[in-house]
């Protein structure tokens, strides 16, 4: 596959909606009937303050305030702002950002579980944002689940993950795997090729195994690498040794997009 024939998501334009609220009272006897009506509108007023957010009333504001946030800042590249790997439809970050609302279905919708909310460290203003996360499993594109044709971004009701038509797994770039050579097993005497197995698994043949040395090292091709997080999700080089010469991350981790321009 060439570079010109993968595809990155694009977002379609997307509004949020605002809610009022309005209310008071009817009309008023007395002053004493007045004030024990303030009062109590007041006590109501207090009791919902300290009231978790309902789901859709905090996404509303959360994303109204994200988008406004956005619209003041006229660009993405705040400070403190850390690239991640977002789901399939979510590579247009400014777009992602502005208009997903934390809804939350996406994660809901994922079969495999890897999508994760963005934490306040990674930016304010894409915290609790959709991102991938391939400790545990990777992104097949719900090939098992739904033949293909990712439920994430069916299931997003602001078309914050969208897709352009006809877009597949095989040409949809997620992000881009790198191996740390320093950490990987393969590169010591250890020996390993689980990252190989699994993108092999998973259909994308993105990695190759140099033939020189005892112990073949794995070498991921880019332009075939498409970040589905499969090498990641099984690479064993923290559980087997790594972390003792101060590794924090596996061996081959997806990159984001951001990083790679
Ligand atoms: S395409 Fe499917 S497996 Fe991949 S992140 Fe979306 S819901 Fe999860
Ligand atoms: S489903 Fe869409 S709007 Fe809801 S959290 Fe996921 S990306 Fe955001
Ligand atoms: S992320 Fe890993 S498993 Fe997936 S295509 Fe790239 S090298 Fe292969």
């Amino acid at each position: 596959m060439s570079e010109d024939e993968k595809v990155g998501a694009h977002g379609a334009d997307a509004g949020t909606g605002g809610a009022q609220e309005a209310g008071g009272p009817a009309f008023a006897g007395g002053a004493r009937e007045a004030d024990a009506a303030a009062g109590g509108a007041q006590d109501a007023e207090r009791r919902r303050a300290k009231e978790p957010l309902s789901v859709s009333r905090r996404s509303l504001l959360i994303g109204a305030g994200g988008t406004a946030a956005l619209l003041g800042l006229g660009a993405l590249r705040y400070a403190g702002h850390n690239p991640l790997v977002r789901p399939p439809g979510g590579q247009d970050e400014s777009h992602l950002v502005s208009a997903c609302i934390r809804c939350e279905k996406c994660y809901e919708a994922c079969p495999r579980g890897v999508i994760v909310p963005a934490h306040v460290e990674d930016g304010l203003l894409g915290m609790r944002s959709p991102a991938l996360s391939f400790d545990d499993g990777w992104c097949d594109f719900c090939a098992q689940e739904n033949g293909g044709v990712p439920l994430c971004v069916a299931t997003c009701p602001t078309e914050a993950l969208a897709l352009p038509e006809g877009a597949v797994a095989q040409s949809t770039v997620l992000g881009l795997a790198v191996i740390d050579e320093a950490q990987c097993l393969a590169f010591r005497d250890t020996g390993c090729r689980y990252c190989y197995d699994a993108c092999v698994e998973a259909g994308f043949d993105a990695i190759e195994l140099s033939t020189e040395g005892a112990n073949p090292q794995p070498h991921v091709i880019e332009d075939k690498c498409v970040g589905c997080g499969a090498c990641e999700s099984v690479c064993v080089s923290l559980k087997a040794g790594s972390i003792a010469s101060g590794a924090t991350k596996r061996a081959v981790v997806v990159r984001p997009l951001e990083t790679l321009e």
